[in-house]
Formats: structure tokens, sequence, C-alpha cells
């Protein structure tokens, strides 16, 4: 049973007040949604509250409003989410105050309304008592939707969790869901691939993972820095040289809790950092002074299809090269193949998200085959570092 309560736990929203945080924090083009998926991911928990005669009132923000602004308003967002879901969305110019008071008392049984950015009052992200208790006027009960803004302790992302009956909604619920499977009751064995440019972005997230997964792929730029700091020569591959003892901590904790490492034993070579630049396979030994390993090599690929065969849970967060410049794209698309096949083939709960990671599958065109991919960004990192996350740390202490 999860420990938080879900939209299953309000018998008869009928007629309720409820304030709903979500994610609308959507790309745009002059004011036009380039892409909704966000948007699509609250229309479960909207459908399930109005469809039940709740009077659905939506909490979100938008951008990083340095003040009250057109630019940061959510009033666009309001017509796009009308468009997705099929009905109508009332909209209010402030998300607290007389304004935003009267359109919640003109909302009918299965209305949506959706109120101004919150972050156009700094009280939001400074969690303030009053600013929160102002929101909470507003509500009977409060239903968190936004995973992604789940790592933020803001006043409509954890204060109000604590001043009414709060539920975790469907999104929220299926990303928990999907991470608990991840790494918190995964089944074993479990593997972690590591990529992306730097070691010093990751340092929290590579202790946490060596203490818990059972082997561990280290690839892309930041790979270069283990290899260096294992006594090999990487050219002028990227490479953090200051964080070479950090590197063999990290290897000498994976002895300690038993985490198998797996380096790449080659890599795609070149002497420019351009799409198209003529590279070659050189084993991680030989690398040519004036060489960039921009990419694993088919070697390394091999290690890690094979590790992936041997896993039962998979947990990946960055590209295993420079993926956004043709051919160097190869090995991320490669693994992520694989491991979209074994997923297919109903032999590994794959679970990946985290900045460039989405891209990085969409390129591969495996989005849909993985079990879970997380669009929630600095949250999922946050969760793969270990740390607890403030939004559902305060559904999980209202549940009791
Ligand atoms: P991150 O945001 O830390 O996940 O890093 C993603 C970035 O790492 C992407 O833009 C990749 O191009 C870059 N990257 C991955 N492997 C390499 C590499 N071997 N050399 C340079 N950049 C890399």
């Amino acid at each position: 049973m999860a420990d938080f309560r879900t939209l299953d736990d309000i018998p008869d929203p009928r007629g309720k007040r409820v304030l709903v945080r979500v994610d609308l924090n959507v790309p745009t083009e002059n004011g036009r949604v380039t892409d909704p998926t966000r948007i699509d991911r609250v229309l479960p928990t909207i459908r399930d509250l109005a469809g039940r005669g709740g009077r659905v009132v939506l909490l979100a923000h938008f951008g990083r409003p340095k003040g009250r602004g057109e630019k940061d308003s959510l009033r666009p967002i309001a017509a796009a989410l009308s468009e997705r879901l099929g009905s109508p969305v009332a909209f209010a110019g402030d998300c607290v105050g007389e304004e935003a008071r009267r359109a919640v008392d003109g909302l009918p049984e299965g209305g949506v309304l959706l109120l101004e950015n919150t972050r156009f009052h700094p009280e939001e992200e400074g969690n303030d008592p009053a600013f929160a208790a102002d929101l909470a006027s507003l509500g009977d009960l409060y239903v968190n939707d936004a995973f992604s803004a789940a790592h933020r302790a803001h006043a409509s992302t954890e204060g109000l969790a604590r001043l009414l009956p709060a539920y975790a909604g469907r999104t929220m619920e299926a990303e928990l869901a999907a991470l608990s499977k991840g790494l918190e009751a995964p089944e074993h064995p479990v593997v972690a691939i590591v990529g992306g440019a730097k070691v010093s972005t990751k340092i929290d997230l590579l202790e946490n993972l060596v203490a818990k997964v059972d082997s561990l792929v280290i690839g892309g730029g930041m790979a270069n820095t283990f290899l260096h700091a294992m006594g090999r020569d990487v050219g002028r591959s990227l490479c953090e040289k200051d964080l070479a003892p950090t590197a063999l901590r990290i290897l000498e904790r994976a002895k300690e809790t038993g985490c198998a490492i797996i380096l790449p034993v080659d890599g795609a070579v070149a002497s420019e950092f351009k799409a198209g630049a003529a590279n070659r396979t050189c084993a991680v030994d030989a690398i040519p002074p004036d060489g960039m390993i921009l990419d694993v090599g088919p070697r390394s690929v091999e290690l890690v299809d094979a590790v992936i065969d041997g896993a039962r849970t998979l947990v990946w967060n960055g590209p295993l090269g420079a993926f956004e410049i043709a051919p160097f794209d190869r090995g991320t698309v490669e693994a992520a193949r694989h491991a979209a096949e074994r997923t297919r083939a109903g032999a590994l709960v794959s679970v990946a998200g985290g900045g460039d990671t989405v891209a990085a599958l969409n390129h591969a065109g495996v989005s849909a085959d993985f079990t879970y991919v997380s669009t929630a960004g600095g949250a999922f990192l946050e969760w793969l570092e270990g740390k607890p996350l403030p939004g559902v740390e305060a559904l999980k202490a209202a549940k009791g």
C-alpha cells in the first residue's frame, strides 16, 4: 500500500473545492504551446475530480518570474489546457485575494479554474505561512500532481499539504510507483547507467547509486575523468582532472558495497567536436594525445548490453556520448534500443529521466518502450541522489 493518500481516498469530491498543484511549465513560442506533454499529464487527475463533481482549482508556476509580467502569465495556458481537456477552463488573474476568491466562488460542480502563476508572489518560493494560509482558504482539499516541482519546499508544493487534507494526483502516483520499482523496492540485479558531461554535477548521484545498485555503467564525458583517475591518458577529451580523487573515492566505495563498475574499454575518437567529424575506434589505453573520446566504442556497447541482459531493473540517466552530433549518438542509441528490446520482452523494468536523457531516448526512438521515462528533470535527479523530496514528504506526513 502506498504511504500517501491518492484520489481513491477521496470518496466524494462533489461540491468540494479541490486545490490541485499541477505542472504546466510547458515550452511556448509567441504564446503558443510547442510541446503539450506536461498538459496531457495533468488531464487524468482533472478528469477524475471534475468527473465526480469536484470544483477543480489549479495552481501552477510558469517560468522564473522576477515579479508580475505578461511573459510569465499562465493565461494562454488556460486556453491550451481547455483545448486538450475538451471542456472550458476559467482563468483568474491572481492566485490569492479577491479576484481568486470570486472566481473560486463562481466555480460550478465539475468546473475547472486555473489561477495565475503562483510565483508572481515571492512568498510562494519562500513557503511563507501566511501566503500558504491564503491559498488554503480557497480550498477544502489539496491534491499534488506535480512531481517535477516536489524537490522544492514552496507554499503550493509543500506548505499546503500541511494545511488541508492532502492527496497525490494520478501522475504523481504513477511517477512514485515507477520510481519505487526503480530503486526503492526493485527486482535485483539492478543496473544503473550514468552518462553525461561531467562528474562534478553528479557526485551525490553516483555516491547514492553505488550504495544501492548491483552494477553501475559509467559513460559519456564523465567516464574520461574516471579513466584519467585510473592512470589512462585521455588526450584532449573532456575531463575534470581535479576530480580524480572524487572518482577514486567512488570506485573505492563501490568496492566496499560490492557494486560492479563498468567503464568504457574503447571509444569513438575524433580530433574535433562537430557533427560528422572523422573518427576511429580506439582502446582506452591507446587514445592519441590530440584525440577526443566523443562516444563509447562497439566493445563497450557489447559490455553494456551484456550487463543489461543480466539485470531485472535498469535506471538510466545521461547519454553515453555526445549524442546531439552524429555519429557520436551511436553508443547511446544502441544501448537504449537494447534496453527497450529487453523491456518489451518483459525481462526488464527500465526507468529513465533527468536532463538530456529524455531527449536522448526520444532520439533513439525508444521512450515509449521504456517502463517509465520521467520528464521531471531536477526532481528526478534529486530522487536519484537519494534526497527526500519536500513535496512527497509532506504527502506522506499528511497520511500520518
Ligand atoms: P548531462 O546534462 O550531464 O546529462 O550531460 C549531457 C551532455 O553530455 C550532452 O550534451 C552530451 O553531448 C555530453 N557528452 C556526453 N558524452 C560526451 C563526451 N564523451 N564528450 C563531450 N561531451 C559529452
